[in-house]
């Protein structure tokens, strides 16, 4: 099978996010014995950013080429992107502004710690307001 390497042809600009994610969704639809990883050239950690995480390919492009973020964005911790248990951090809030998705770093610590965080920041903000 004709390997592609989507991570370097969008990091190249041969191909666009939107075209890579087509590609990606056409070749799971066709067959289930497609090893995505393989096929496409992707590594573990990779696979894991853009499938679990939901990170775009050009910024996973962009960390196999030029490095990824090497520490945690709470404990600072190093984390190592091939190993399970790390995900990426997300603010509820930035700057007063409802802003779900924006990815401020990384975090190998639980994901309950990073909710009761933003649940407690809500609850201050109400006290404030009040
Ligand atoms: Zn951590």
């Amino acid at each position: 099978m004709h390997k592609k390497d989507m991570l370097h042809d969008v990091y190249i600009g041969k191909i666009t996010e939107r075209q890579a994610v087509k590609i990606l969704r056409e070749k799971f639809n066709e067959s289930s014995d497609i090893q995505p990883m393989d096929y496409l050239c992707l590594s573990y950690g990779e696979l894991t950013a853009i499938s679990l995480n939901g990170i775009s390919y050009k910024v996973v492009a962009k960390w196999r080429y030029k490095g990824w973020p090497n520490a945690c964005a709470r404990c600072k911790k190093p984390i190592d992107p091939e190993v399970d248990g790390w995900r990426i951090f997300r603010s509820a809030k930035i700057n007063g502004k409802n802003r779900r998705n924006v990815m401020i770093g990384w975090t190998c610590c639980n994901r309950i710690v990073v909710d009761e965080i933003c649940k407690a920041k809500k609850l201050k903000n109400k006290l404030n307001k009040t």
